[in-house]
């Protein structure tokens, strides 16, 4: 009897298999075809912002990428040295005449302050916002004009004035003051990544749940790709822009890439950039690219982008074996650097995610 009714399961199982796994398929393939990408790009923050979102309905994603580039333009007017009325600009021409007196300051611009403060004092000011006399100086906007090596006097002149201890941060009344004249603030090092946290807050509020924000290079990762792959991410050869160095499998993080390839120019076959060395005052030769990643946990979610960029300057700044045990002593933070020779060194974390390329 045992073996009849086996038997007879066996075969009913033989017809219906079939049927499910074609119910599957169905599903899968019904689910799949649901899924709408948008992808909106615009000229942002000096330089070109992609943002990449999926879900089902294709109104409410096209209003959260609108939503998202509306909160980018205003991070922008906040924290833009560029245009003479931005809060930076008008905080820049106040503290210049130093004197102690406490200047209130948006929410925003307080919170780039403190995380800005956080790296300059892990990184033992390798990432110092009031390094904007040197940048003025070094003028490596785009397009920027009369580009020339500074006298060692100048800079040494500029050097009194790049010190973030000179920053006082009041919390209780969201002001600062200084008491030397002369300092500027220069956000540009930060600025990008808290606006690309600041465009994810706005997605999230959409209910968005799977994206990419990308200001040139300093980008966030929101949950996976639909259907539960990771987002893969390429890290570009410093030294050959049509090339990429690895493959980076990521869900759910922040990675920024900090590099001196985009704005520099050569002079006597040596390479000068944007990212200044605060202690010397010259662009920093102590790296070619960095790349920080910083995974999203249930502590840390909210300004991950602000502190990978800044990590990722400061780091550069560091070199390879100052950066890396840096980043190892932050928790969720992983980096990938390409030395001054052109070799790589990363952290052990980066082995599960990344695929090098030759
Ligand atoms: P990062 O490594 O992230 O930062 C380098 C930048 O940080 C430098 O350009 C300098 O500003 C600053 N910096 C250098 N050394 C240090 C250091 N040791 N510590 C801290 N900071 C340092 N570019 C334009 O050409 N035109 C624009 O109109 C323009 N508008 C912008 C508006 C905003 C709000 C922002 C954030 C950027 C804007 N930019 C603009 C781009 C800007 O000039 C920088 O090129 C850009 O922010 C650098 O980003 P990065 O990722 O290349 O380098
Ligand atoms: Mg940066």
């Amino acid at each position: 009897m045992k073996i009849v009714k086996a038997l007879k399961a066996k075969s009913i199982l033989k017809y219906i298999l079939p049927v499910i796994i074609v119910v599957i398929l169905f599903s899968i393939w019904h689910f799949q075809r649901k899924i709408i990408t948008v992808t909106k790009t615009r000229l942002v923050l000096g330089t070109v912002v992609e943002i990449t979102v999926q879900g089902k309905n294709r109104g409410l994603l096209s209003d959260a990428v609108s939503a998202a580039f509306l909160r980018i333009s205003e991070i922008e007017k906040i924290a833009d040295r560029n245009t003479v009325d931005s809060e930076i600009s008008k905080l820049n021409s106040l503290a210049m005449l130093g004197e102690s007196k406490k200047i209130p300051v948006s929410r925003e611009t307080l919170e780039m302050l403190n995380l800005a403060r956080g790296v300059s004092e892990s990184s033992g000011g390798a990432f110092d916002i009031t390094v904007a006399p040197l940048v003025d100086l070094w003028n490596f906007k785009e397009g920027g004009q009369n580009r020339r090596i500074p006298e060692k006097g100048e800079i040494r002149e500029r050097l009194k004035f790049v010190d973030y201890r000179n920053v006082i941060i009041d919390k209780s009344d969201n002001s600062i003051s200084s008491d030397l004249a002369g300092i500027k603030l220069d956000l540009g090092g930060i600025a990008k990544g808290y606006a690309v946290d600041e465009a994810v807050l706005v997605l999230r509020g959409f209910g968005v749940e799977s994206g990419v924000v990308n200001a040139g290079g300093d980008m966030a990762i929101i949950g996976n790709k639909v259907g539960g792959s990771p987002w893969v991410i390429g890290v570009q050869d410093p030294r050959d822009a049509n090339k990429l160095i690895a493959l980076l499998s990521l869900e759910d993080v922040s990675v920024v890439t900090s590099g001196d390839y985009e704005r520099y120019f050569i002079h006597n076959e040596k390479r000068y950039h944007h990212i200044i060395d605060p202690n010397t005052g010259y662009p920093s030769n102590e790296s070619i690219s960095v790349t920080v990643i910083v995974k999203n946990t249930a502590k840390n979610k909210a300004k991950n982008t602000a502190l990978a960029d800044a990590l990722a300057t400061a780091i550069f700044v560091l070199g390879p074996e100052k950066g890396l045990e840096l980043a190892e002593s932050i928790d969720s933070v992983e980096v990938l650097i390409v030395g001054p020779s052109g070799k790589t060194f990363a952290t052990k974390g980066v082995i599960d995610i990344i695929e090098y390329l030759d």
